[in-house]
Parts: C-alpha cells; structure tokens; sequence
C-alpha cells in the first residue's frame, strides 16, 4: 500500500535483510536553490540515497520524502521565471502557496524518473513550510540480495582496493548528475567474492579511510593509477590555486561511486572479466598499518585522508 493511508505496506517478499538509510540535504550545504534547478535537487536528493543503498549491495524497495519548503517567493521561484516581486513575503498568502507547490512539483518531477528507473515507489512522506531554507530528507529502503549486507568491515591486509569510475571536480556538475552504482554492486556482489564496499560521498581518500578503519586495517594507494575524471582537471584549471587533479581526485567528495575490496585473486578476476559498463580500476592494497599509505620516490609515507567534514 502507497500513498493514500496512515502509513505505507511494504511487500517484503520472502528473502533479505531490510537496509535502511537516510539523507538529509540543506539549501546553502549540499546545493543552491539560487542557482540550480530544482529537478536537479530533486534527482540528487535521491540519488545519494541509492548510492548508500548501492554500497550495501541493496536492492530499494520504497523512499519516503519529508521535504520543508521556504516560505516567500523568492525561494520558490523556478530558474528562468519572471520575478514579479521582489524580497520575501511580497505576495498574497495564496502565491505564496502556489510557489511552493510549484518548488514541490519540480523536485518530485527531478525525483520520479530516478523512482522509476530503479523500479520502487516513493511510499510516503510530509511536505511542511517554515521560515528556513528549503530542507530535504529522504529515506530509503532496500532488500539485501541471500549473499547479505556488503559491509565496510570485511577488508583483510592483503587484498586488493577496488574502484568504479573516476574522481574529482564533481562540483562543476556531476554530483547532481551521477548515477547512483545500484546495477554495478548488485552484480558485482552476485557475481564474485567482494569483501567489503563504501560508496564515495566525502571523498575517496577519506572515504577508504572510513572503510579500512572499519576493517581494522590501512590501505596503501598506488597514486598513479588513481582515475582521475576529466572534471577534476578541468576544476584545477579554473581555481588556479595549485591544488592538482590528483589532490582533487583524492579528497573533492560527491562522486558517488564505490570502493571495493576484494582478495587478489577474485580482483584479478573482476579486472579481466570487466563485467560493467563502466571502468573498475586497482587503485591499490590493504595493509596491516592504520591509515591511508602511499609511496613517494619508493618510501611508503602516510597521507591524511581528505574530504569533506560535516
Ligand atoms: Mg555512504
């Protein structure tokens, strides 16, 4: 049962863990309403949410939305509309509602299409307004697969790390517009033995950081062979500050996609069958000593992870 009662009935079918996660998104933190289109808010707002439930290797099975919307016009307005007032609170209570409503129906319609691709209801949910920024907070439920959760502990000195696509730069675009890595860590954990996974939020070397500290171990990164996305590159051009790709490579966050650990064997495996439509690389390997590792001029020295800190 959907939308339409006090609560929603999930079909739970016979299998599978339940997987729960929730994200919170905030106008000002995570994109800005000024400057974006709102669909795009909307795509995001859910697509993080799937690229954790990809990272436990979950099917999703339902979301439900909270969304507080901004009350004034201003922060309702649609990108390319007309400003017909100006400042907040300059129209009739029910512009004013209309706005929101109109700021509402474009996240849906950002939201919807992901919905459907990955084939789960939006169940539920509660809209409210206040005097704050737009607020989005999305909750999402996944089945685990019988292999179980993917885990972030499973990760033994020795074995390989893993990683889908590439990384940095995310902000000039991809993080409204990545896709979240659901189909890759399904059949990647169908299909072969992978030990443990995280998805790519804060950023990759704080993110495998996370990972391995989980794990009780250290990885150490072969910085050669980190996949660096054409925006990173494109990102250090336009800053011109001297932070080089590879630095954001390492630390931008928000690419949203998986790091994985799997034995050298089973990596060996993955790497030729390259079952994805997208590159899997070896970045690396796990290692007994905490910490991030890397060498330089053959010296193995240690690296602070970065990222991003909420
Ligand atoms: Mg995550």
């Amino acid at each position: 049962l959907g939308i339409g009662d006090d609560a929603a009935v999930l079909d739970w079918g016979r299998a599978g863990d339940c997987v729960v996660t929730v994200d919170l998104l905030t106008d000002g933190v995570d994109f800005e309403l000024e400057r974006v289109d709102p669909r795009r808010v909307g795509r995001k707002a859910i697509a993080v949410n799937l690229s954790d439930l990809a990272a436990m290797a979950s099917q999703p099975v339902a979301a439900v939305v909270a969304l507080a919307l901004p009350r004034g016009c201003e922060p309702g307005r649609l990108p390319g509309e007309a400003t017909s007032n100006s400042g907040p609170g300059c129209l009739p209570g029910e512009a004013r509602a209309g706005s929101g409503l109109q700021l509402a129906e474009a996240i849906y319609e950002g939201m919807l299409p992901v919905a459907e691709e990955f084939g789960f209801p939006i169940a539920g949910g509660d809209t409210n307004t206040w005097e704050g920024k737009l607020v989005i907070c999305i909750t999402a439920i996944g089945r685990t697969s019988r292999r179980g959760p993917l885990c972030r502990s499973g990760a033994r000195p020795g074995m390989r790390i893993l990683v889908t696509g590439q990384f940095g730069g995310s902000i000039l675009g991809h993080h409204f517009d990545f896709q979240p890595r659901v189909r890759e860590a399904l059949l990647l954990h169908e299909r072969y033995d992978v030990a443990a996974a995280v998805d790519v939020s804060d950023g990759l070397s704080a993110d495998l950081d996370k990972l391995a500290t989980e794990s009780g171990c250290g990885a150490l990164l072969d910085l050669q062979r980190i996949p660096i996305a054409p925006a990173a590159a494109e990102l250090a051009r336009l800053r011109g500050d001297g932070v080089s790709p590879l630095e954001h490579a390492l630390a931008d966050g928000e690419d949203f996609e998986l790091i994985l650990a799997a034995g050298p064997d089973e990596a060996s495996r993955i790497l030729a069958d390259a079952p994805l439509d997208i590159p899997i690389t070896d970045i690396g390997q796990f290692v007994s000593e905490p910490g991030i590792w890397c060498y330089d001029e053959g010296e193995r020295v240690a690296m602070k992870p970065r990222g991003f800190e909420h």
